[in-house]
């Protein structure tokens, strides 16, 4: 009897990078026993990898080496530089990772780590479960489908399910375009809840690695809730700068609420006065993401994302 925690294998592959240091690692780790293969991946944006990560340790905790019956290889940090100072981007290039693959072998640091990606995380597996979720400044609850990734989403206890946008340039995107199941999961980011969403993360990782093999379990996972199918997303944008003050706390994170449902507001820094006020666009609205804390915004912010449900 072990958990599989105890017997990941890492790896490191050098990135050129930092001035100081010349090489950031990109770190994956794996435990093998043949097919299927799964990846899954955490912190591709710098700034959303604690809860998917955290979520990835909890899942392999449940399972002990004796359940596995194919191969899991995992990417805690997919984006190390950008990760390092809690930003979506790394500070070196300003590349998006989630938009520059295939990536470029002699390209800058971003270009490579999407190449590595490709060359080391992507190589021979059938499944790609790829984490974000909320970030230091707001929640999010949601997962996407994508082609054929249906059933890898519906592993997941979230609230909403929207369907992806088709874009070669993503690590899934990409990833599809090969072949591959794929599905990413938009759950975490700062708040009093943070536990009980990486919680359900792992759950979704537990679920959907006995779904489709890799995984046979001595107590199979209970049934869940199917989430909610949701139009395609809106984001709600100041219209100038100013202080963020919320009126709806991370507890609405993934709930409907009726239209005209204050949301939050944006006060003058020096007056106080009310700018601009955010209200629930829709009947039902559904709360994708939101901002749980005062914040200092600029104009155009991503502030709430919200769609409504598909009736
Ligand atoms: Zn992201």
């Amino acid at each position: 009897m072990a958990q599989l925690t105890t017997k990941i294998r890492w790896h490191k592959h050098p990135i050129p990078a930092t001035s100081a240091f010349g090489y950031a690692d990109l770190t994956i780790g794996d435990v093998s026993n043949g097919s299927p293969r799964m990846l899954i991946t955490a912190g591709i944006h710098g700034d959303e990898g604690p809860w998917g990560a955290w979520a990835i340790q909890k899942a392999l905790e449940r399972i002990d080496e004796s359940e596995l019956q194919g191969s899991i290889r995992i990417i805690p940090v997919t984006n190390p530089l950008a990760m390092q100072v809690d930003k979506r981007n790394a500070p070196v290039d300003q590349l998006d990772l989630n938009r520059a693959f295939a990536g470029n072998p002699t390209g800058s640091y971003t270009e490579q780590v999407a190449h590595m990606l490709v060359e080391h995380g992507l190589a021979d597996v059938d499944y790609v479960i790829d984490l974000h979720g909320g970030g230091s400044w707001c929640v999010n609850a949601f997962v996407f489908e994508m082609d054929g990734g249906r059933d890898l989403s519906l592993s997941f206890p979230a609230p909403f399910i929207v369907k992806a946008p088709s874009r070669d340039v993503t690590l899934t995107g990409y990833a599809k375009s090969k072949g591959l199941t794929v599905a990413a999961v938009e759950m975490g980011g700062r708040s009093q809840f943070e536990a009980a969403w990486s919680d359900k993360i792992a759950d979704g990782l537990f679920r959907a690695l006995v779904k489709v093999g890799i995984v046979n379990p001595k107590t199979q996972p209970s049934e869940i809730d199917a989430p909610i199918p949701v139009e395609s997303t809106s984001v709600l944008r100041p219209m100038s700068g100013g202080i963020f003050m919320p009126e709806v706390e991370a507890s609405y994170i993934g709930k409907i609420v009726e239209k005209d449902t204050l949301l939050g507001k944006l006060i003058h820094p020096m007056t106080q006065e009310t700018i601009e006020e955010f209200r629930a666009p829709f009947d039902k609205t559904a709360l994708m993401l939101l901002r749980p804390f005062v914040a200092q915004l600029e104009g155009g912010a991503m502030t709430y994302v919200v769609s409504q449900p598909i009736e």
